[in-house]
């Protein structure tokens, strides 16, 4: 063997898998079991007790789980990771560690529709307060900080009209405040960006896009960087204090650098129950296999289509950012060098009318509520996803009325343009 580490798309096969060691089976198998037999009682004892790693029970780990969760803790340079049901079950479990309640913390305003949503209600009522900052103005974030302030929370390519964050500067901002910087990482997939490498502490993705690829599995990860240290000032007793439920452990001391991937699975999944189920895990694994492969077409494609709709008479503008003359172009060329990703927005001359238009008469392109399929999807936000937001906030988060998000496929892209120009000129 060489010494050479493994490249990304080496990892993206190989990360976390050997061949079965019973079967001899290749493509890891899908453990689909409730629970493991414990070898005898002193065994069983020790797991419960967090004195040895292994499997009891599959709300709390299964095998096939472990394999997904060391791939992608890998493909991102964490430590440790965490599978869970969906993109929205991570950002609860990552917070419920973090925030008790009447705490605060800061969110970029452009965000998944989804998350402005749980942010504003759904953690409202657990007395976890959000307060939003504008990504575009780095400062915003610095007003935001109060004593009660416990984590950051941004997307890398944030929705809808992928823009980019410069994840950097408000990592320095989340440093200074002594809080984590949390990124979702779904928009741009560990291949264009990895979030660690420029000051993030935990990653979250919805495996449901980019990762698993296909629009057919929902998941969630978290991913820990092992890079914040939790026992500052007792502002995180999830893990600084004694644990009672686990003989008072105190999970910084015991665990380390993953000491927050543990506190997700053993306080967060074991208790609130969001489980990834293996079935799921497998078809999520084998989307990654390819993630090297389709993001690069993504992004390509993408490209392509930005740049045809930009020289298009009934198209007002284009936000991408893989185009030149686009505003978040520069931060595009330092984060993300292979490709600004493959969800963007466009605005259209004739309004509300015209977006809601162009898309029933889209053929090619679904028109559905998600991204990161392997085919092209599109969608009016202003009147869906971000239909709840009154109209300045629309605007705000990048979703006005005249608004059409895309999200491109691996199709050939010249059948995509195809049927933007019969659509836009019809
Ligand atoms: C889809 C999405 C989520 C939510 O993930 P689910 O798997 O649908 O729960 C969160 N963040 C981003 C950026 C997303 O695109």
């Amino acid at each position: 063997m060489s010494d050479r580490l493994p490249g990304f798309s080496t990892l993206a096969v190989h990360a976390g898998a050997q061949p079965d060691p019973t079967t001899g089976a290749r493509a890891t198998p899908i453990y689909q079991t409730t629970s493991f037999v414990f070898n005898d009682a002193d065994h069983a004892a020790s797991l419960f007790g967090l004195q040895a790693f292994g499997n009891i029970y599959t709300r709390i780990g299964n095998p096939t789980n472990a394999v997904l969760e060391e791939r992608v803790a890998a493909l991102e340079g964490g430590t440790a990771a965490l599978a869970v049901a969906s993109g929205h079950a991570a950002q609860v479990v990552v917070l419920q560690q973090l925030l008790q309640p009447g705490d605060e913390f800061i969110a970029a305003r452009k965000l998944y529709g989804g998350s402005i949503n749980q942010f504003t209600h759904a953690f409202k009522s657990f007395g976890w307060n959000v307060v939003w900052a504008d990504p575009d103005d780095i400062a915003s974030f610095e007003r935001a900080v109060t004593p009660r302030t416990k984590a950051i929370f941004i997307e890398s390519i944030a929705n809808p009209a992928g823009s980019i964050t410069d994840i950097e500067a408000i990592s320095t901002v989340a440093r200074k405040a002594g809080v984590p910087l949390i990124v979702d990482n779904t928009l741009a997939s560990p291949y264009l960006i990895r979030p660690i490498d420029h000051g993030a502490d935990i990653v979250v993705h919805s495996l449901t896009k980019f990762l698993g690829g296909h629009g057919n599995s929902l998941g969630g990860i978290i991913v820990d960087a092992g890079t914040f240290d939790w026992s500052t000032g007792g502002k995180y007793p999830m893990l600084s204090e004694p644990r009672p439920e686990y003989h008072g452990i105190r999970l910084q001391e015991t665990f380390g650098n993953f000491a927050f991937a543990i506190a997700c699975r053993v306080l967060g999944l074991r208790d609130l129950g969001p489980a990834l189920s293996p079935f799921n895990a497998f078809m999520i694994l084998t989307g990654i296999e390819t993630l090297p492969l389709r993001m690069q077409k993504h992004c390509d494609n993408a490209k392509a289509v930005a740049e045809f709709l930009a020289g298009h008479p009934a198209v007002a503008s284009v936000s991408y950012a893989g185009l030149p003359s686009d505003k978040y172009n520069q931060l595009a060329r330092k984060y993300a060098p292979r490709g600004a990703g493959a969800v963007f927005t466009f605005s259209l001359k004739g309004g509300y009318d015209a977006g809601v238009s162009l898309v029933s008469k889209l053929q090619l392109f679904s028109h559905l509520a998600n991204v990161g399929d392997t085919r092209s999807l599109v969608i009016h936000p202003a009147s869906t996803t971000h239909s709840q937001l009154d109209d300045a906030a629309k605007v705000k988060s990048g979703a006005g009325p005249d608004v059409v998000r895309l999200s491109i496929g691996i199709e050939d892209k010249e059948d995509l343009i195809a049927d933007l120009e019969q659509a836009l000129g019809a």
